[in-house]
């Protein structure tokens, strides 16, 4: 991995009398050492990479306190790597995106959750929803529920986050049960600081061994019949265990209000967003002060009833936060109500959206009709006129535009290897018809929004092949096979799942498919972390040309579908837009009917800018000769059909005003930031696009003869030039 996370490494040595200063997601990482994790595991994905990718850098660091640290193939892996906690005093925690990770790992979570764990269990989850959520939208919360997990939603202050890390611990084996901490997208990335703690190195560790393995103890098993004892022991043992716990260590906060006969319960998470809010509606202090009494859920399952009815008794109205839908909390709280036949009124999800989340704006909504009910005419109202200042700016900004603004959609990075063979599929399909594109996760998802709009389902990491099963058997076939459908993975979801949920599954049953993996050396959605077929870093510095992409120097995809069966495979270079564009038509078009496999090999962009831009600098210091490569459009050339753009998609590929007063139409122009990927060159010889594009390189500390050859050249220029 090209990306440095040096200083973090050093921030984790950081001990008692010191104060880290940093993120929430790395005051996470710190806490788990102060904690005394013994391994660490996990899949990268966002928000919580960094927690994996640090540890993963700091491995001399963590081999010198003992603890393991193993980047697991994926979530299902890494929540089975949890097992060494059912037996041994093992503190283990493990990280990854949720709600899709959890889906993953479920499998794992419930034979874990069954027997229970001896060792303390966190589950670090990034609740990857809201806006800016790259997931589908879902709640790990129902994970919790259903296998007995303790669910942590710690406050984004980062004493109470580093806090809650080693209480996780506690309550994991106060109560025999894993639990899990889910942290939003903006708490991972809250700053502030904390005051340290010396990392504990544990009792067992990589550097002290278990001299002898566990006794054989069937009841460790999730396993009839010892699972039917499991499943009472949750509800009669270890919950009652968690919620003395979770009491007595004060894990749940209650901030206090001059308002008393009101009160809202807040999911841990959305405590800084409650507060904004509450500002808004000058119903609290710039420091904070809430007049109204809010308990703060830092664990929100299980709930303590006896907290919950105390805090509600007495009390005109209850208004519980809580993001995301089902009301797992609300439901909770009216059942628990009911129960002790407490009539207290209790709102949630009547006053506040039940989808979505749950934003400054929407909370201020969802305060105001609370306000209005329960407080005195004019209470809140300055948080009214904040929202209607709101209304009234998003209007006058669509009166401007003619439209509402326009949303967003993120795309491939500058010069993109993965962007070429989209280009490519779609002069593909001009020539053999519209094909089903069964979609993937991964940077490739980037070719569903235009230009290329192509994929038609996405069904998980790793899943495209095995996703089109039920839908190649049933598209009509022309006379050539041109209908075959086209699934796409990247190397990253080839590894976490698709060679054997995909793969495997096509070569044993025969499936007639055509798969597209991209080869591009990295899972670089999630940050570029390296996987089996990365590159090593002796290969990256022993490269001849490290300008150029060093994908080709790992074959371990190749070798393995080969050792599995796979008869029909072509390796194509992404750039080559035409060659990409034959392969994909004879894989659609051959007699041959077993799985066709095209590797698009690539290095990743953003990677191979990070390997190359330092090493680009360091001969400019010495004044050695550099080349670079930029692209640029012949404006006189240029005859305004825009095909290139629709073509690519490369954002440096962009319109200007044409300078010819007699045409109105813009012409394309490549403006500054362009990679020299070659891209535009390949796509107007694969697409015989207008001749406008031009190869330009830029040559810094040029030889003697080029310093001669360009006067030369700059002479003849000024002479040709009219007087
Ligand atoms: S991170 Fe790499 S693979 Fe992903 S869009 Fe950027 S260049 Fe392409
Ligand atoms: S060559 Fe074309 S596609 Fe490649 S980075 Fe430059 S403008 Fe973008």
């Amino acid at each position: 991995m090209e990306v440095s996370f040096s200083k973090e490494v050093q921030a984790l040595r950081l001990g008692a009398g010191q104060t880290f200063h940093g993120e929430g997601i790395l005051a996470i990482t710190k806490g788990l050492l102060q904690a005394g994790v013994a391994y660490v595991g996990g899949y990268q994905g966002a928000p919580v990479s960094h927690l994996l990718d640090v540890m993963v850098q700091g491995r001399d660091y963590m081999q010198e306190l003992g603890v393991h640290v193993e980047a697991c193939s994926n979530e299902a892996s890494a929540a089975a790597m949890l097992g060494a906690s059912i037996h041994y005093p093992l503190r283990g925690a493990v990280t990854w995106k949720s709600i899709v990770g959890t889906n993953v790992a479920a499998d794992a979570l419930s034979n874990l959750s069954s027997p229970g764990v001896t060792g303390g269990v966190l589950i670090v989850v990034g609740e990857d929803y809201g806006e800016g959520a790259s997931v589908i939208q879902e709640r790990t919360h129902a994970y919790a529920l259903k296998s007995s997990l303790c669910l942590l939603d710690p406050r984004p202050h980062l004493p109470t986050m580093v806090r809650m890390v080693e209480e996780g611990f506690n309550l994991s084996e106060a109560s025999s049960m894993p639990c899990m901490m889910e942290l939003r997208i903006r708490a991972c990335h809250v700053r502030g600081s904390f005051d340290c703690k010396d990392n504990r190195a544990p009792a067992v560790s990589t550097r002290s061994l278990m001299e002898e393995p566990a006794r054989f103890d069937y009841e460790r098993l999730a396993h009839p019949p010892v699972t039917f004892g499991h499943e009472k022991r949750k509800s009669a043992e270890r919950i009652p265990a968690a919620q003395r716990y979770i009491a007595e260590h004060g894990l749940n906060e209650l901030m206090a209000g001059r308002r008393e006969d009101l009160g809202i319960v807040v999911q841990g998470g959305l405590y800084n967003a409650l507060i904004r809010a509450l500002q808004q509606h000058g119903l609290a202090d710039a420091f904070g002060q809430s007049d109204i009494p809010i308990l703060v859920l830092n664990v929100t399952y299980p709930l303590v009833p006896d907290q919950i009815v105390q805090f509600a008794a007495g009390k005109r109205a209850l208004l519980v936060v809580e993001e995301g839908q089902p009301e797992y909390i609300e439901q909770d709280i009216a059942t628990l109500l009911r129960r002790r036949d407490l009539q207290t009124p209790l709102h949630g999800k009547d006053l506040l959206q039940m989808a979505g989340e749950y934003t400054t704006e929407v909370l201020t909504r969802g305060l105001a009709a609370f306000a209005a009910r329960y407080l005195p005419e004019g209470a809140g109202q300055a948080g009214n006129d904040w929202l209607a200042a709101n209304d009234a700016r998003r209007r006058a900004v669509a009166e401007l535009l003619g439209q509402p603004l326009p949303g967003r959609p993120p795309g491939f990075c500058i010069g993109c290897p993965e962007r070429p063979v989209f280009s490519a599929l779609k002069l593909a399909q001009q020539e053999v018809g519209k094909v089903h594109i069964a979609a993937d996760i991964g940077c490739h998802a980037f070719g569903t929004f235009e230009p290329f709009s192509g994929g038609h389902s996405i069904l998980g990491y790793g899943m495209s092949l095995a996703s089109r099963a039920g839908v190649s058997p049933m598209m009509q076939r022309r006379a050539m096979m041109q209908r075959r459908v086209l699934s796409i993975m990247g190397d990253g979801g080839f590894w976490h799942n698709g060679l054997l949920t995909g793969v495997q599954s096509a070569l044993f049953n025969g499936d007639d498919a055509v798969l597209l993996i991209f080869k591009n050396g990295y899972t670089s959605a999630t940050g570029t972390q390296d996987i089996i077929s990365t590159p090593d870093e002796d290969t990256k510095a022993r490269a001849e040309d490290k300008q150029q992409s060093l994908a080709h120097k790992n074959h371990t995809i190749e070798d393995t579908l080969r050792g599995l069966g796979v008869k029909w495979m072509r390796t194509v270079h992404t750039y080559e837009v035409a060659t990409m564009r034959a392969t994909l038509t004879e894989a659609f078009t051959t007699s041959f009917e077993g799985l066709k496999v095209i590797i698009a090999e690539g290095e990743c962009q953003l990677e191979r800018q990070r390997r190359i831009k330092p090493w680009l600098a360091q001969l400019l210091k010495k004044g050695e000769r550099v080349v670079r490569v930029k692209y640029g459009v012949d404006e006189d050339v240029c005859n305004g059909d825009h095909a290139c753009i629709r073509l690519s998609g490369c954002p440096t590929l962009t319109l200007k005003d044409n300078p010819d007063p007699l045409k109105v139409d813009p012409v394309a122009t490549v403006i500054d930031g362009c990679v020299g990927c070659g891209l535009c060159g390949a796509n107007a010889h694969a697409a015989t696009l207008c001749p406008s594009f031009y190869r330009a390189e830029v040559v810094q500390n040029p030889r003697w003869h080029e310093r001669l050859l360009h006067g030369l050249q700059s002479a003849l220029v000024r002479a040709l030039r009219p007087a």
